[in-house]
C-alpha cells in the first residue's frame, strides 16, 4: 500500500484548462455514476440520493464512471498531504476523524473531492485527493484544529503539497 502512489508518475501530461475526466456532453440529459451514484446534469456533479432512485433505470440516464471515480481508479491524484511529527502520533485517530469529516463536507457540496488513498505509515500519515481543493482543505482544518506547522504549495500543473506537522 505504501508504495502505491508517486506523485512523478500519477501526474500525466494534462490541458490544464480542462479537467480531462469530465464528460464531454452528449445526447443524455442526466448521467448517473454506476459506482458512487453521483449524478451528472445541467454541467456539474452532485449527489441526490432521492433522484438517483427515481433515475437508476431510467433509459435516459447514461451510466458512467464518475471523474471522482476514474481518478480513483486511475490513482490519479491532484492533492498530497503529508501529516507528521509526534503530536499526530499521539492523537491519530482524532486527526483521522478530522480528515474524513473533512471529505465528507467536501463531497456534500462537490461530489468530485475525494480521498484517492490514505496510507498510515510508521510516523506519517499520507493522502492523496482527487481535487487540490479538498487537499487544503484537510490541511487548514488540522492546522486550525491542533496548530503546528502548515505550507501549502501550488505548482503550475494544478497539483497542491499540503504538509502538516506538529
Ligand atoms: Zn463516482
Amino acid at each position: 500500500m505504501s508504495k502505491r502512489y508517486s506523485p512523478s508518475t500519477t501526474k500525466k501530461a494534462i490541458d490544464t484548462y480542462n479537467d480531462p475526466y469530465l464528460p464531454k456532453g452528449g445526447i443524455h440529459d442526466m448521467a448517473i455514476c454506476r459506482k458512487c451514484h453521483a449524478i451528472y446534469h445541467n454541467k456539474r456533479w452532485y449527489m441526490d440520493k432521492a433522484l438517483y432512485k427515481r433515475r437508476r433505470n431510467d433509459k435516459a440516464s447514461l451510466r458512467v464512471l464518475c471523474p471522482a471515480c476514474r481518478k480513483i481508479k486511475d490513482n490519479y491524484a491532484e492533492g498530497f498531504v503529508m501529516l507528521s511529527g509526534k503530536y499526530l502520533m499521539e492523537h491519530k485517530q482524532d486527526i483521522l476523524n478530522l480528515v474524513k469529516n473533512e471529505e465528507e463536507k467536501a463531497m456534500a457540496k462537490n461530489p468530485l473531492e475525494r480521498i484517492i488513498n490514505l496510507d498510515e505509515k510508521d510516523r506519517s500519515v499520507e493522502i492523496t485527493t482527487t481535487h487540490e481543493r479538498l487537499a487544503q482543505r484537510i490541511g487548514k482544518k488540522i492546522h486550525k484544529a491542533c496548530q503546528g506547522e502548515l505550507q501549502i504549495k501550488w505548482t503550475k500543473d494544478k497539483l497542491t503539497r499540503v504538509t502538516w506537522r506538529r
